[in-house]
């Protein structure tokens, strides 16, 4: 089968993981009779220059296109500048569901044994709407006059809208991925007792999606984001799904991340209705550019993730087996997976796709 992929370069050292994601890929599909059909797209900072947007029109339309897009990070100038692209995607194409895996897996050195956390977040909604007034702008006036005292006069102000649906579909998300993958438990995080109309609207709606998978035998439980940060710290190995608004899943990816061994090895799906982009959860890592040194096994873990939605069930497996064959050896992997980041015998980012692909091939 052959398989139309968007793949989007990136920016930083977004290209060269990329480009070693691209050959692992290659060689896991041929082994059972697949290929790929890129449609290589530019996004970015890099792009900005040339073309006078990070996002250009082709970038959505391949997408739209294919309905599968394997992504490199992109960088987002902090409080000036563009708005994140990354954001920009998942809004325009409605990628409403961010699936990120943490999995301790043998030879990644991690405080922890035995984490198999699914981190299910919301990605359209909440503080990341892009409903933003600056302070003293005309809106933020509006609003801190609608409530006297409440908000001092020289305030920015931030919306944070979450709707029934938008919950409905992402705790449905949930479910789906907890049913599909044997999971046993979905719990819901909020700050409930805080914000009691948005988080309290999350809860609610989550309760009434949960009883529809009792059937199922799927538990479910609730817990408030800051206890639930203390939770995942001292035994996450008690947790399984975890589907939440926005900023507490961006927040508790990278937390989750952690406790697996970094963001080095924290893949990410972006899944809407019809469409799905992959991308690791790590960013740009720009002072790494061109240097042949991060660590491609997010984004190769994110290429693994998009085998399983393409259903290259087998190619799937034997990437897996490979990713964590080379990771139990220890020897052909980036200076992030050594004990000592000056460890002299860490290898670059296209030596350990190298040594990955090797697997593979020997499989
Ligand atoms: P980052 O994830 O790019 O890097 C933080 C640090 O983590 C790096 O300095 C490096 O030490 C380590 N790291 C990251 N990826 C690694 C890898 N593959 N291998 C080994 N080490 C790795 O986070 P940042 O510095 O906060 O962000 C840089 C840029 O990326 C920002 O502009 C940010 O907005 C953007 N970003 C993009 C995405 C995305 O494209 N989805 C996600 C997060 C951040």
């Amino acid at each position: 089968m052959v398989h139309n992929v968007t793949l989007i370069r990136g920016d930083g050292t977004g290209p060269e993981l990329v480009e070693a994601t691209r050959r692992v890929l290659e060689a896991a599909v041929e082994k059972y009779g697949s290929s790929f059909n890129w449609d290589v797209v530019e996004a970015g900072v890099d792009i900005m220059e040339t073309a006078g947007t990070p996002l250009p029109p082709n970038v959505l339309e391949s997408i739209r296109k294919n309905k599968v897009a394997l992504k490199g990070p992109i960088t987002t100038p902090i409080g000036t500048g563009f708005r994140s692209v990354n954001v920009a995607l998942r809004k325009e194409l409605d990628l409403f569901a961010c699936i990120r895996p943490c999995k301790t897996y043998a030879g990644v050195r991690s405080r922890y044994t035995d984490i198999d956390i699914t981190i299910v977040r919301e990605n359209t909604e909440d503080l990341y709407a892009g409903v933003e007034y600056d302070v003293d702008s005309p809106e933020a006036k509006q609003i801190i006059a609608m409530q006297p005292g409440k908000i001092r006069s020289d305030a920015a102000i931030s919306i944070k809208p979450i709707s029934i649906t938008g919950t409905r579909r992402i705790v449905k998300s949930a479910f789906e991925y907890a049913k599909e993958n044997g999971r046993k438990k979905v719990t819901a995080v909020c700050k409930a007792n805080i914000m009691k109309f948005t988080d309290g609207l999350f809860y609610r709606v989550a309760r009434e999606v949960a009883e529809e998978y009792k059937a199922d035998g799927i538990e479910y439980d609730e817990w408030l984001v800051d206890a639930m940060c203390m939770q995942l710290v001292q035994k996450p190995e008690n947790y399984d799904v975890l589907v939440m608004p926005n900023l507490y899943g961006d927040i508790l990816s990278d937390l989750c991340a952690g406790l697996v061994g970094g963001l080095g090895v924290a893949p990410g799906a972006n899944l809407g209705d019809t469409m799905a982009l992959f991308e690791a959860t790590h960013g740009s890592a720009p002072k790494y550019k061109n240097q042949n040194k991060v660590n491609p096994a997010a984004m190769i873990l994110s290429g693994l993730l998009m085998l399983k939605y393409l259903k290259e069930a087998d190619a799937a497996k034997t990437l897996e087996a490979a990713v964590e064959a080379v990771f139990a050896e220890g020897k052909d992997v980036t200076y992030d997976m050594k004990a000592d980041r000056n460890d002299p015998s860490a290898v670059g980012t296209s030596q350990m796709a190298d040594a990955i692909i090797a697997k593979i091939q020997a499989a």
